[in-house]
């Protein structure tokens, strides 16, 4: 019987892989233009760290996490929980008033499979520490803008406040009354969970509580003063650097310690309006698990919509890593001397390769093609004797006798090396 891999856990394969580091070769360009650092977190941690964080009651803690249940350890649904747990572990506040940090890897969550949504899915989570300024809101909100336009994906940008711990319970109270008058019409999730955080409901995804909140009060409209400074100088700035938005006031994140601006960047590209970036400002977050009172702020973008709409994007075709020379020999000897050129072409930088079994100069001529190298040496047994190979130019055809000594020097100068 055939193994096959887990329901909604997926193989890279190498076609794909080039647009997977495509992604995050640009987000590592653009995140260094943007003074971040790298750093990488394990992917298991205590199952409190995770359940403090993101919360008791959210579909991730209720349903979705992967849990050792005897060990109390669990496979990180997100990453910054993980981000802050190091943050607070390694003293990182005391080194630098203002940590920018970003990393790039799997997260795990027990999820219906649908299409696009797996169980093992990679995330660009990027995450500033130390600073309240509504400029670094917008700062982070013109990263993502860049990234996706040094990718080449259209995105537009929805943004929103959530309040503060001063103003909130206020917005609290009216969007409860709110939603007491509709709760027979709301899902069973929103039921259960208005009472202890009814913003959760203008959360909830289901078309019938959508329609029951159409209406909801806008937390924009229960502002306290510092709130509301923060918000003007967060669209601001926006403003300053050009960087295009509107306000959906439906946008919240349903736990306390987020607070203030809260973003994403969505995009019809995939079909039915989608976000591929969520982030905002967590001021309360690292305090509660135990660290200073520092403010942060973050964003997370997935990884697979993003190859996905570069796939979109362009006719990729066969994206298998191209080679630079492809060397094809006819007999034994030749295959000594071929295999001895490869690796001296490769010493020298160049990315070759050759058919170790030595088939027919046919199929070895059709592996040529396929492995889209520039150039292909042919070497045979008699032309070697006059210490020739021939040399084919795999773009025009063109074929040319060269002396054996001579190869070296060919492609260090054809490529530049
Ligand atoms: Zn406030
Ligand atoms: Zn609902």
């Amino acid at each position: 019987m055939k193994i096959k891999a887990l329901n909604g856990f997926k193989d890279i394969m190498p076609d794909d892989v080039l647009l997977w580091r495509q992604v995050e070769e640009s987000a590592r360009i653009v995140l260094e233009r943007f003074h971040f650092a790298e750093i990488r977190v394990p992917v298991l941690e205590k199952t409190e760290l995770f359940s403090r964080s993101i919360g008791a009651d959210t579909d991730i803690v209720e349903k979705e996490m992967y849990t050792f249940v005897d060990k109390q350890i669990t496979m990180r649904p997100e990453a910054t929980a993980s981000l802050m747990r190091a943050y607070i572990e390694h003293n990182m506040h005391g080194r630098k008033p203002v940590q920018r940090l970003f990393t790039i890897g799997p997260m795990f969550r027990h999820e219906r499979p649908q299409k696009g949504r797996l169980r093992q899915f990679h995330q660009l989570d990027v995450e500033v520490l130390g600073s309240a300024s509504p400029r670094l809101d917008a700062e982070l909100m013109s990263l993502g803008d860049c990234l996706f336009s040094e990718l080449g994906v259209s995105t537009s940008l929805e943004i929103n406040s959530l309040g503060c711990p001063d103003c909130r319970p206020e917005y609290r109270r009216v969007l409860l009354a709110f939603i007491e008058e509709r709760l027979d019409q709301l899902c069973e999730d929103c039921r259960r969970r208005s009472q202890r955080n009814p913003l959760r409901v203008l959360d909830c995804k289901k078309q019938g509580c959508r329609i029951q909140v159409q209406d909801a009060p806008s937390v924009i409209d229960y502002l306290c003063e510092n709130c509301s400074i923060h918000f003007t100088e967060v669209r601001r700035n926006l403003d300053l650097l050009e960087v295009d938005y509107t306000v959906n006031k439906f946008m919240v994140r349903g736990l306390d310690y987020y607070v203030r601006t809260t973003f994403e960047f969505v995009t019809d590209q995939l079909g039915a309006q989608s976000a591929v970036c969520a982030g905002g400002r967590y001021d309360g977050l690292i305090e509660m698990l135990g660290g200073p009172k520092v403010p942060g702020i973050g964003f997370a973008m997935g990884i697979e919509r993003l190859v996905l709409l570069l796939k979109r994007l362009e006719d990729h075709g066969d994206q298998s890593a191209g080679i630079d020379v492809f060397i094809a020999g006819l007999g034994e000897e030749a295959a000594d001397y071929s295999f001895k050129l490869m690796h001296g072409l490769r010493g020298i930088g160049l990315r070759v390769d050759m058919d170790l079994d030595t088939r027919s100069l046919k199929s070895q001529m059709k592996q040529a093609d396929r492995s889209g190298a520039g150039y292909t040496v042919i070497v045979g047994s008699q032309e070697l004797d006059n210490q020739q190979v021939v040399l084919r130019n795999m773009k025009t055809g063109e074929q040319t006798d060269v002396n054996v000594d001579a190869i070296t020097d060919f492609f260090n100068e054809t490529y530049g090396l």
